[in-house]
């Protein structure tokens, strides 16, 4: 017999299978396809559906589609397939005799022994039915292996010593939290909670009924009422929505022809901003954060006494669920091995081990280091021009494209200026600088312009960095090689030396950049930075623009002045003059050009001080 043994992920809503190959654990399938969708289905000529076909059909022919088969397991009613009446295990070999062919397809060879995962709850009849669906599919299981004691395996804590971890599985259909002790491939599940049904789907539903709002709203019909085809590419192009909604801060959403009107198409076409998404789906994942307290107290555990919180299923890949867990557990949550695919490498560790091969725990590629820029944000109270906002997360599965906006820090800005930072700390200037460019020709608007930054790291280390203005879509990349090779000591002592130099001639610089440069610009910076421009700073928020605002602005300014140059300070009082003037005359012009220039001011002023009291404190030189 091969020495050959499968781990898989028999999933409510996708299914995977894994195995030792070329040296390490990895996930088989045909080309690129790696996650196949747990559907069964039987076409119209009677021809049988695996996975993403039999999913496609579903909205169409519901009589003839099967999913979520995992959650009739262990019962005994017989599910209809068309004309056909299947028991449970019967529609899952279907599924696992699929994956047997991604196996063969992958390695050249059919495997005939399996670890299958099953959720930590699943009853002895469930653990049976599954073993039953294995030997349908002409597998012998070798062992039933819990879902979380997986994904802790793929994270290597498996390796004998105990461990003690959070594991947060948030698929499609099913949400699971369990605290856990883990000794080598033995888990005790110390307490678990969750919703078996509540899932990635939902987050889905909400989605696509929002774009029916708005369909309806537009043109009077409610495509919740029409054609199946109709519904099905409207939750289609939620899911892909909600996808893109992960990396970055904007979603459009085009599908033609959804609907018609005295002959003529009518057409979805809506952008979605991830603030908005969020605001939707907010109230369900806190309700899994309720699940992950019951857990906690259940198990009698506090979350500092975690050596770990992992993140399972796909669903996870959703920044408000990292957010609002990190902010829970003050634990910062670990996703490095792929979340959709981990309980099958987890699998894959237990059937390498089992088939004789010394695995530990699952290779994957990663992010070394956060990237990010710096924004104008606020450090102990005072404005401060290098705040650090990570695009890219350490530790995040690489290739990876990541999102983020930003807008200029004041009206009328023509250019900004990206500085892109590699490290962990809050404040860039403790960061590495590698690389900065500005982007000019903005367009010169009253209200603040809004800059998207994308970053995108490959696996060789090359990092591009795009700005774009959103309004208008004008852009500039550089490229970044080298961008996860560490730097020697020298460099960074160098690199900070640089920083300060640049940081000190800042002041004076002239705000009002000329405007011009091409639509699209990229230029290449070999492990290396360029010398900053003059031009403005990124904010995260809204600057002054009324008279309340101009009021604490004032306030602020007030504060200040005895820390001004002399020249700054006559500047200050005289604007202070003339704001108050503008507001008592009602002079609303006058207002908003003596605001602007009084927020220029402190722009410089606040960034000095913060400056100056880096220096007192901790910051490096
Ligand atoms: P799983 O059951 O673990 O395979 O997870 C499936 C769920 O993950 C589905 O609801 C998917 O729509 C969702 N999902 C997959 N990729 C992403 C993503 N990038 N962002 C948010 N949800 C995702």
């Amino acid at each position: 017999m091969s020495d050959l043994i499968v781990g898989i992920d028999l999933g409510t809503t996708n299914s995977e299978v894994a195995a030792f190959t070329d040296g390490q654990v990895r996930v088989l399938g045909p080309g690129d396809r790696r996650i196949l969708p747990s559907c069964v289905g039987l076409s119209a000529s009677g021809e049988l559906l695996v996975g993403e076909p039999a999913r496609n059909q579903q909205a169409l022919y519901p009589e003839r589609t099967v999913r979520s088969i995992k959650r009739r397991m262990g019962s005994q009613e017989m599910v209809m397939l068309g004309p056909r009446s299947l028991t449970a295990p019967e529609i899952s070999a279907v599924i696992l005799r699929e994956l047997v062919e991604w196996t063969r397809l992958s390695l050249g060879e059919r495997p005939e022994r399996a670890v299958i995962t099953v959720p930590a709850y699943f009853s002895d009849a469930q653990r049976g039915a599954t073993r039953e669906a294995g030997a349908l599919a002409g597998l012998e299981v070798v062992r039933i292996l819990n879902e979380p004691t997986a994904a802790s395996l793929a994270y290597g804590y498996g390796d004998g010593s105990r461990h003690t971890a959070l594991i947060y599985d948030l698929g499609g259909g099913t949400f699971d939290v369990s605290v856990v002790t883990v000794e080598g491939d033995i888990t005790e599940v110390l307490a678990s909670h969750g919703n078996n049904r509540l899932g990635g789907d939902d987050f889905d539903d909400l989605l696509a009924e929002r774009l029916a709002r708005e369909f309806q709203k537009r043109h009077g019909i409610d495509l919740r009422n029409g054609h199946a085809s109709a519904k099905a590419r409207l939750w289609w192009a939620a899911e892909e929505a909600k996808k893109k909604l992960s990396q970055e801060p904007y979603a459009r959403i085009r599908e033609e022809s959804l609907a018609e009107r005295n002959g003529k198409p009518l057409h979805l076409e809506m952008e979605i901003s991830r603030t908005d998404y969020e605001a939707l789906i907010r109230p369900l994942v806190e309700s899994t954060l309720d699940s992950v307290s019951q857990a906690l107290r259940d198990s009698g555990r506090k979350p500092g006494d975690m050596d770990a919180v992992l993140l399972v299923g796909g669903s996870t890949r959703t920044p408000l669920v990292f957010n609002l867990l990190a902010e829970r557990i003050a634990i910062e949550p670990r996703q490095d091995v792929h979340p959709d695919l981990c309980v099958a490498l987890g699998a894959g560790v237990l059937a390498s081990r089992l088939s004789g091969r010394d695995v530990d725990r699952v290779l994957v590629d990663v992010s070394p280091y956060s990237f990010g820029v710096s924004f104008l944000g606020e450090r102990g109270g005072f404005p401060y021009p290098h705040c650090y906002k990570p695009i890219i997360r350490r530790n995040t599965p690489l290739p990876l494209t990541r999102t983020e906006r930003f807008y200029t820090s004041h009206p009328f800005q023509p250019e900004v200026d990206v500085h892109v930072y590699q490290g962990e700390d809050e404040d860039a200037l403790k960061n590495i600088l590698v690389g900065d460019f500005t982007i000019g020709g903005l367009t010169e608007t009253e209200d603040l312009n809004e800059i998207l930054c994308r970053m995108r790291l490959d696996l060789d280390g090359i990092l591009e960095v795009t700005s774009e203005e959103k309004l208008t879509g004008r852009s500039k990349q550089i490229t970044i090689a080298n961008a996860m090779q560490a730097k020697t000591p020298e460099e960074i002592a160098a690199g900070r030396k640089r920083i300060q130099d640049l940081f000190e001639s800042r002041f004076g610089v002239d705000f009002n950049g000329s405007p011009g440069g091409e639509e699209t610009d990229t230029e290449i910076i070999e492990g290396e930075f360029e010398e900053m421009e003059s031009g403005g700073a990124v904010v995260e928020r809204i600057a002054v623009t009324g008279a309340a605002e101009a009021e604490s602005l004032m306030g602020r300014s007030r504060k200040l002045l005895h820390l001004m140059h002399d020249e700054d300070r006559e500047e200050a009082i005289d604007l202070h003059e003339r704001i108050g003037a503008a507001i008592e005359s009602g002079d609303s012009e006058a207002l908003a050009a003596a605001s602007r220039a009084l927020t220029e001011l402190l722009f410089f002023t606040e960034g000095q001080i913060g400056f100056m009291e880096g220096q007192v404190g901790s910051r490096p030189n």
